[in-house]
């Protein structure tokens, strides 16, 4: 089968300045694939600081890796030119956080629609625009005469972030990248946009990248997910097994932070905090190290990952008892 997208021992290190040798590895040897015919949506979860925004911009191609390739249909995004670089423009798109800062106050959304279908030279007359309109904003659930006409203050912020779905969506992408899409929006409509997602992957054929700090979202929206801690995969495979039956000291912690309706379980009850005095091996060895209950002498060496079982797999040594797996072959634990 075709690799649509292929994220191969991807690291970005981020140099602090000219003269300064201070370095932050945001992303460390990520490796991970969509397939051509196989929709999915993979999520990738952790706190802020985690590397998942950067990867979202390596996708996007908005930086470049410091090590390792990103392929689109095969070929290194960072020497796309011509035709292949539109097509590639096209067909990735992203919808962040913020449902109000892709709108300029002055414009209809009509304007925002119409720009990227102009852009891509995507309709040859005005009806083809209007029926390209038409049909990414009914895909989203939205009734185009409600929204068509109207400026983004006369717009709910659910409206918005809707209008933002469907202007990636008029450009037919393959792969959509949504960025904590759902983190600015009222409760209320969550679900709603989280269904919306699906029925992109679905029903129109857009695989989905869901960045997130969120698991909740994640265990709903996704089939596959990435845990990532300081720019490490440090637990993937199954979205459903992970969430349920979390392996890696960092996962359970992340769930144990989730407030469950149970009276009986207090929330937060397991607080994990750095041990001051081994904060510096995170440089070398486990990133959780500094946080970990379970941190033992080898943990000051980097643990690979662990095939856990068919379905996940986990950078801990306290699963040191199963196989190793090399991280370009993370994706086949993945389900679509
Ligand atoms: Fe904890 Fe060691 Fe596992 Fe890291 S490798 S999570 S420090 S037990």
């Amino acid at each position: 089968m075709a690799d649509l997208l292929e994220f191969k021992n991807v690291t970005k290190v981020y140099s602090s300045g000219l003269l300064s040798r201070a370095s932050t590895t945001a992303l460390n040897n990520v490796s991970f694939k969509i397939e051509e015919d196989d929709q999915t949506i993979m999520a990738v979860a952790g706190e802020s600081g985690s590397g998942k925004t950067t990867l979202a911009m390596l996708l996007l191609g908005f930086i470049e890796p410091t090590e390792g390739q990103i392929l689109y249909k095969g070929q290194d995004i960072t020497h796309l030119r011509g035709p292949d670089r539109m097509t590639f423009r096209r067909e990735v798109q992203a919808v962040f956080q913020d449902p109000f800062a892709v709108f300029n106050p002055f414009y209809t959304v009509d304007h925002l629609l119409t720009v990227p279908i102009k852009r891509f030279k995507l309709a040859r007359s005005k009806a083809e625009i209007r029926d390209k309109m038409v049909e990414a904003l009914t895909a989203v659930g939205l009734h185009p005469q409600d929204v068509l006409g109207r400026f983004p203050h006369q717009l709910s912020g659910g409206q918005r972030q809707r209008i933002n779905v469907a202007r990636a969506l008029v450009l037919k992408p393959r792969i959509l990248v949504a960025d904590e899409p759902v983190s600015m929006v009222d409760a209320s409509l969550r679900a709603n946009i989280l269904e919306i997602l699906q029925s992109l992957q679905q029903d129109h054929g857009v695989s989905i990248l869901y960045i997130t700090h969120d698991l909740t979202t994640a265990y709903h929206v996704a089939k596959s997910i990435l845990v990532m801690y300081r720019g490490t995969v440090m637990e993937a495979g199954d979205v459903d097994r992970i969430i349920k039956d979390p392996q890696h000291p960092y996962t359970r912690l992340l769930i144990d932070s989730i407030p469950w309706p149970d009276l009986n379980r207090r929330w937060g009850e397991t607080e994990i905090k750095a041990r001051e005095s081994d904060i510096g091996v995170v440089s070398s060895g486990c990133k959780f190290y500094g946080r970990c209950p379970f941190a033992m002498d080898k943990c000051k060496t980097l643990p690979p990952l662990f095939q856990i079982n068919e379905q996940q797999a986990a950078s801990c040594y306290l699963f040191d008892e199963h196989p190793q797996i090399a991280s370009e072959r993370l994706t086949e634990l993945l389900p679509v």
